[in-house]
């Protein structure tokens, strides 16, 4: 069957109005037509980033993005602390070792969030780390870190604070100022519901200060080239025109929702998905305390375990709801539903509909009144 619901995390569903901007003509992106989008999209996203910070617009995934921080700010053999608590905070792991840097790691277990003291123990250990990283919503489990409590505690310590927002803005509410977020890294093609391209990234004055001394080796994603362009309101090389074309367009729908309107019908969106399907006998992954409202990740009941695979390609080939599967050692234990960007509340119905629908293949124990 084709696919009649894209729910996985990322890249999301776009809206029309960005499906047709991404088709338009190409536009000479030194030209009036450029400066002036390139003027409208980082006065934009200043709004979803809740930042004065300076905003660059990087053509790359959001992982490029997560390797222009590490290389920007650090020197070889620089001590950071990554914070983990999935997949996607391992990467950034990963790539702060392959740069040559002495990496102390936190690791959280699979489903579970990051707590003040876990930083508070690694900064003890690692007194001269320069900076912590981690993740805002962790893609891989569906477990979103309470930022609010804890980037108080690394800037207490005065370091600097790098978060991997890349499947959380602007789903899930970032205050970037307020919080003290030095570098934030967010992608096109998870809640802004544009194409896969650009990472977008928010750079502070204390994360410049460390750019000025930072040694480690990097060209094309020097954002001393980006901020010289940025004054020309252009990029240093040709940037993904047609998915800025598009994230203007999406970004002018969310804005016209409201920031607001759009955190709290994230909320409620996942709110309902979880209700349906825990009532169905599914068992959520995640710490319901931290549970996502981007992303959720499902375990089938406990019987079924070893028939996850099965399961979602069922779900796909018969109900045409196309899921994510679990990620390293996460993969035939958990399936992902995306829920963040161009969905309605209907679809997350009809997703929940046919996950039911789907179970009963496997099981006749589901309760027949849902
Ligand atoms: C998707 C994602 C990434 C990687 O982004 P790519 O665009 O696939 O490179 C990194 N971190 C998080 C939290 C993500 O959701």
């Amino acid at each position: 069957m084709r696919t009649k619901q894209l729910r996985i995390p990322g890249p999301t569903p776009l809206p029309p109005q960005a499906r047709q901007a991404a088709g338009r003509q190409m536009i000479n992106h030194r030209g009036k037509e450029f400066t002036e989008l390139y003027s409208r999209l980082e006065a934009k996203m200043k709004k979803f980033f809740q930042t004065k910070n300076d905003i660059l617009f990087l053509t790359c995934s959001g992982t490029g993005g997560m390797e222009a921080a590490i290389v920007n700010l650090f020197s070889p053999g620089d001590m950071v602390i990554v914070a983990s608590i999935g997949y996607f905070g391992d990467r950034f792991s990963k790539i702060a070792k392959d740069f040559g840097l002495s990496v102390t790691d936190i690791r959280k277990e699979d489903g579970q969030a990051l707590m003040p003291e876990d930083i508070t123990a690694a900064m003890k250990r690692t007194p001269d780390a320069k900076a912590v990283l981690l993740t805002h919503n962790e893609t891989s489990t569906g477990v979103t870190n309470d930022l609010a409590k804890l980037a108080p505690v690394v800037k207490k310590m005065g370091k600097l604070l790098i978060v991997d927002a890349i499947s959380s803005v602007p789903a899930i509410e970032l205050k970037t100022d307020l919080w003290g977020a030095d570098v934030v890294i967010a992608g096109s093609q998870k809640a802004f519901m544009a194409p896969p391209g650009l990472a977008v990234i928010s750079v502070s004055p204390a994360a410049w200060e460390a750019h000025r001394y930072a040694k480690l080796p990097r060209h094309y994603f020097d954002f001393t080239e980006y901020r010289k362009f940025a004054e020309k309101k252009v990029t240093p090389a040709t940037p993904a025109v047609s998915a800025l074309l598009a994230l203007d367009a999406s970004t002018g729908m969310l804005l016209k929702r409201g920031l607001r309107n759009e955190f709290a019908r994230h909320k409620k969106l996942a709110a309902d998905f979880r209700k349906t399907a825990k009532k169905a006998g599914f068992t959520l992954f995640a710490d319901e305390k931290f549970a996502s409202s981007a992303v959720t990740s499902v375990m089938l009941p406990g019987e079924l375990a070893g028939k996850t695979g099965d399961f979602i390609t069922l779900l796909r080939d018969k109900y045409g709801i196309e899921v994510a599967p679990g990620q390293s050692a996460l993969q035939g234990k958990i399936f992902r539903v995306g829920h963040m960007g161009f969905v309605t509340s209907k679809e997350m119905e009809q997703a929940a509909k046919a996950l039911v629908k789907a179970l009963r293949h496997f099981t006749s124990s589901i309760p027949p009144t849902i």
